[in-house]
């Protein structure tokens, strides 16, 4: 049920049913303590038992013995001289590492944070830097809550947005994903509509996760709308390839009814042509549920592919909305320390 770190239970990042389980069987503490508690772990993000001030000192000595706060330690924090991101590696009870990444978008004054799902990812996707450390495990869904409050303590601000675009494949880490979610629907104040998962296109799961009715925002790592591109591009488009992928989202848009939105990274020469823009629109014209096209430009990590030039993108972009979707192009953020989409790769500075 819960994290164990060093024979302590981690606070940070349980749901409050938990909580109240431990308060009340546990310790046997009064009921009105479970609200006290929760409240300093998630709407005063406090990481130091000796600020609990409506806890006597013989309490928070339990709590200190019994239990720990924060999950995962911060090990690093980078800030970008362009446009502010902020870059988080974290070291995990196990000494495993993931990184996050706090984003501020020009056009809204809500911080967003882009948060991790695995250490690792076993996709394997071979323009992403994470892709390239393989699978290690899964992330606890504690472990997923405490980024966000990590990067909340650490940036003394409120985050609103959470996209699950970090490390990993959210969707083979599902019920964790299901459980944080529900955590910062709860605990954080973070409304489902502002949270984004986005996925390689594992089918199951897309089924699994629309049976579940949350109204989450999915986002589809599409890269390519030619299947044999797709396959070298998404190595999960082997298993279930793009006619799969279509009719799992006619699926998962008939329990929800929310729009989906396909990322399509631009790789130089390899998926930007007029006739991959051409198939896209083919994909995309009479799908029987609404889509975005959302066109990203390719972040560089150590790999041979290039990001397509600017003018391509746009002309990319004309065409495909041709097919009457809408398209977009994402602003790169936090290029200069290694925090955009795709180059998250654990690595000290
Ligand atoms: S792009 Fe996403 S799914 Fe692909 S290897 Fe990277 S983290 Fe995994």
């Amino acid at each position: 049920m819960s994290q164990i770190l060093k024979n302590k239970i981690s606070l940070s990042g349980l749901s409050k049913e938990e909580i109240a389980q431990f308060i009340t069987e546990e310790l046997k503490w009064e009921k009105f303590r479970i609200e006290q508690i929760h409240s300093w772990i998630y709407a005063k993000s406090s990481g130091d038992f000796n600020t609990w001030s409506d806890l006597s000192a013989d309490k928070r000595e339990v709590l200190a013995e019994k239990f720990s706060i924060p999950l995962i330690q911060t090990k690093e924090r980078q800030i970008s001289q362009k446009d502010k991101t902020e870059k988080y590696l974290f070291s995990l009870p196990d000494d495993q590492l993931v990184e996050s990444v706090l984003m501020r978008f020009k056009d809204r004054d809500s911080l967003t944070a882009c948060i991790s799902s695995q250490v690792g990812c076993a996709v394997g996707c071979p323009f992403c830097a994470t892709g390239k450390l393989g699978f290690k495990r899964n992330l606890m869904a504690s472990e997923i809550v405490d980024q966000v409050m990590a990067m909340q303590r650490i940036s003394g601000e409120k985050i609103h947005n959470l996209v699950f675009m970090g490390q990993g494949e959210p969707l083979n880490n599902l019920d964790n994903i299901i459980k944080s979610i529900q955590i910062f629907r709860e605990s954080v104040g973070i409304g489902v509509r502002h949270i984004t998962v986005s996925t390689s296109g594992i089918v199951p799961k897309i089924i699994e996760l629309g049976e579940t009715k949350i109204q989450i925002n999915l986002a589809i790592s599409l890269h390519s709308a030619k299947q044999e591109l797709r396959e070298k591009l998404v190595p999960v488009a082997r298993r279930w390839n793009l006619f799969d992928l279509m009719q799992a989202l006619k699926v998962y848009f008939d329990q929800t009814g929310r729009r989906i939105t396909f990322e399509y990274t631009m790789l130089k020469d390899i998926n930007d042509t007029n006739e991959d823009a051409r198939a896209l629109c083919d994909l995309v014209r009479d799908l029987p549920f609404p889509c975005l096209i959302n066109l990203i430009p390719y972040n560089s990590t150590d790999s041979e592919f290039q990001c397509s030039d600017r003018s391509r993108i746009q002309h990319f972009k004309s065409i495909v909305e041709r097919s009457g979707r809408k398209a977009t192009v994402r602003v790169t953020l936090g290029s200069d320390i290694s925090g955009a989409c795709g180059q998250l790769a654990n690595k000290n500075s």
